[in-house]
């Protein structure tokens, strides 16, 4: 039996060897270096610093060596954990900076764009449109009215001096009402028992205004009216008049004129005009086509092949709709006196001053309910 290894030397204990330890110190601290990545970091961590650990397992052979030789060792081990420790702590920080740095470029918010909200709604502008005109009429004392649209024939044909067997009737497209009461059976030429029609112009409401008011009458009657129209580009079974109707002591033809102007230059500004051409409605006696001038070549379009006009075809001219002197037959036929009071009535599509104001080319548009079209029209017109 050996005697007591007193002279022991640490440097003969293979593992506790300085170089070894500077090796082990040296791995770790390259292995923190090559690491690329937290993760990468964290796999270096516990090969050179966990429980089973190069310089952990030699930390524990310290305590087999005999006590003059412990200090010697444990301050080298020591001192290469310190320096790993430390290492690692650096690398640590340094890869954390790393990506925090990608993270703000990668999820970097750009906190100037729009964010993402409802957007904002708009009306139809056919309903704008149609305010507006109203508006005009209101400022100058008239009285807005409105009627059904399922209307007696009466009020849609007869009052208005349009009879039974007026050719007018028969040019009126007309949606006729079959009711459960009348069984659908046929009356005429596309006519029904029950005497009900959708209502093919506005109309009527004059003469329910004229039935339901106070003479002076001044109304403006905005609605939606029906004919048996196929939807196309340019046309719609359902649209929009509005008609206007002023029934006073001595209304003349002037007055209807000095109206049309002040109503054109209020939608396209001054200077607008209008003008009369002779035609034939049945309910005006006598009655015209009116016209307003073109709003965007004002008339410099005509004869002028260099400056062609879109909107009037180069005419000049923009046919907007019918106007009259209220025929003494509807008068009567609403019991007021033609000897004494006389009027003035005119209609017109609202469709149509759309299609031109606004340069809408298709009429399916307006219907179709998408709310791209009506967007950009916001809710002002
Ligand atoms: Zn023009």
């Amino acid at each position: 039996m050996s005697a007591p290894n007193k002279s022991y030397d640490p440097v003969e204990v293979e593992t506790l060897k300085p170089e070894e330890i500077e090796r082990m110190r040296d791995e770790a601290l390259a292995a923190f270096a090559a690491a690329d990545s937290l993760d990468a970091l964290h796999e270096a961590k516990v090969a050179h610093t966990g429980p089973t650990s190069p310089l952990a397992l030699a930390n524990r052979e310290i305590g087999a060596l005999p006590p003059h030789a412990k200090a010697d060792a444990g301050k080298r081990v020591g001192q290469a954990r310190g320096a790993v420790t430390k290492g690692l702590a650096a690398r640590q920080a340094e890869l954390e900076a790393e990506r925090d740095a990608r993270v703000l470029v990668e999820e970097a918010v750009d906190v100037t764009l729009p964010y993402d909200r409802v957007p904002a709604g708009a009306r139809h502008p056919l309903t704008t449109l149609s305010e507006r005109i109203e508006d005009i009429f209101v400022a100058m004392g008239y009285e807005v009215a409105e009627g059904p649209q399922v209307e007696a024939e009466w009020f849609n044909f007869d009052a208005l001096n349009i009879g039974p067997d007026h050719p007018a009737r028969g040019e009126h497209d007309t949606f006729f009402v079959q009711t459960a009461s009348n069984g659908g059976s046929a009356a005429g030429k596309g006519g029904t028992d029950s005497g009900l029609v959708l209502r093919t112009h506005t109309s009527p409401v004059q003469i329910r205004s004229l039935l339901d008011r106070e003479l002076p009458v001044y109304v403006i009657c905005p609605g939606r009216v029906y004919r048996t129209d196929e939807l196309d580009a340019t046309h719609t079974p359902v649209f929009h008049q509005v008609e206007l109707l002023a029934i006073d002591e001595g209304l003349t033809m002037a007055d209807l004129k000095g109206t049309l102007d002040h109503m054109v230059q209020s939608l396209f500004g001054e200077g607008m005009k209008t003008r009369l051409r002779p035609n034939f409605f049945p309910f005006t006696e006598p009655s015209a086509e009116m016209d307003m001038l073109c709003y965007v070549c004002k008339g410099a379009s005509v004869g002028n092949p260099d400056r062609p006009c879109r909107t009037c075809s180069s005419e000049g001219w923009i046919e907007l709709g019918g106007c009259g002197m209220v025929n003494p037959r509807v008068l009567v036929a609403c019991g007021v006196d033609p000897e004494k009071y006389s009027g003035f009535a005119f209609g017109f599509g609202i469709e149509r001053m759309l299609m031109f104001r606004h340069n809408v080319e298709d009429m399916r548009d307006m219907v179709e309910g998408d709310v791209r079209f009506t967007r950009p029209f916001g809710m002002e017109i």
